[in-house]
């Protein structure tokens, strides 16, 4: 079987790959209104004609009727269409319909049983497939869904990275870990990646900046979702732009033919710089989560009249801290000025408590 690399089967010519449409088809007019609007300006145009949503009663598609309007998208503008598939007859439904690219959503990913299903439905036939990473970080699953469609025969396998879920709330909707989809491109170098700005970001603000990290990371192009009246949307309304929008953001990438030295000196450090500011956040959740922790207990201590400072649990937790430490290669000395400044807090918060 001869797979194909990026450049022959997209035909990039260092231009990257475009894909935008919105989250959801909802009507055929709003379906229809997007495609003109970007039509000239993308290379596939996307809609979930089947939504995974968490909650039962949210909008969870319109069912193989969108599939009409996807028809009437490419009779209308020539614009090849691209839709989630999640089971084996949404393949069968969507290859009847002539959609022209499928992709596996985060949801699906996570599922080895959904993907070799959809796999062994799409065995033998002649159709690309685009795999979301799975909504956990997890490389494993990724590459599980790469290997089970590759075995299925499908020869043209792109990569779609969404971003991570993670607990709490933070400057992302879904964490991108980038060295995640790093990894992924060293492991697979052959197969293109893009990036979905949109559901990494979960607003319109930052959709930009996003997009052009990716570029920068060399990445092979982007699905941004769009819509005609984004506020109104059905689905993910905050993340969504008008076409217009979306236009100007493909339209203001600033591209680069070969990558210079410094460059990827930049790259490393912009990378690493990235894992920083996550795990710092993560600190800093732990932290307050701590301190929250720490306020009942001051709670507790004040109804039973029990005093603040204890200094047997006080040694146990020094003692505690310097051994865990050592495990994570982290010295005495630090683990000690960590945890002091760690407890005089906490304890200036119990005092608070006393007080109130
Ligand atoms: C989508 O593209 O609208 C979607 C559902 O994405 P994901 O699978 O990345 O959540
Ligand atoms: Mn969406």
């Amino acid at each position: 079987m001869m797979i194909q690399n990026r450049e022959n089967w997209l035909q990039l010519n260092g231009k990257p790959l475009i894909i935008s449409g919105p989250c959801s088809a909802e009507t055929e007019e709003q379906v229809l209104e997007a495609a003109h609007a970007l039509k000239g300006k993308i290379d596939y145009f996307r809609a979930g004609i089947w939504k995974p949503r968490t909650m039962p009663n949210n909008f969870e598609g319109i069912g193989k009727d969108a599939l009409q309007w996807m028809k009437k998208v490419k009779a209308e503008t020539g614009l090849q269409t691209t839709v989630e598939v999640a089971t084996p007859s949404h393949v069968h439904e969507a290859i009847k319909a002539g959609i022209d690219v499928l992709w596996v959503g985060a949801r699906t990913t996570v599922n080895p049983f959904a993907v070799q299903d959809i796999a062994d439905a799409v065995e033998g036939l002649d159709i690309p497939v685009f795999i979301k990473n799975p909504i956990n970080p997890d490389i494993k699953l990724w590459m599980g869904a790469v290997e089970r469609f590759r075995k299925a025969g499908i020869t043209r396998i792109g990569l779609v990275h969404r971003g991570f879920s993670f607990l709490g709330e933070q400057k992302y909707r879904n964490r991108p870990n980038w060295q995640i989809a790093i990894e992924m491109m060293i492991e697979y170098p052959e197969l293109p990646m893009i990036v979905d700005p949109s559901h990494i970001c979960g607003n319109r603000e930052m959709l930009q900046e996003v997009a052009q990290k990716a570029i920068d990371l060399n990445y092979d192009g982007l699905m941004l979702e769009s819509h005609p009246t984004p506020n109104q949307a059905w689905s993910d309304a905050k993340q969504q732009v008008t076409p217009r929008r979306a236009i100007e953001i493909f339209e203001s990438l600033v591209l680069r033919d070969s990558r210079q030295d410094d460059d990827l000196v930049q790259n490393d450090l912009d990378l690493l710089r990235s894992e920083i500011d996550e795990l710092d956040a993560d600190l800093l959740q732990l932290l307050g989560k701590r301190m929250e922790v720490s306020k009942r207990i001051g709670h507790f201590k004040k109804d039973k009249n029990i005093t603040i400072l204890q200094p047997k649990r006080w040694e146990e937790i020094v003692e505690k801290f310097i051994e865990q430490g050592a495990k994570h290669k982290l010295s005495k000395a630090f683990a000690v000025k960590l945890i002091t400044a760690i407890h005089e807090e906490s304890i200036n918060n119990q005092e608070k408590i006393f007080r109130s």
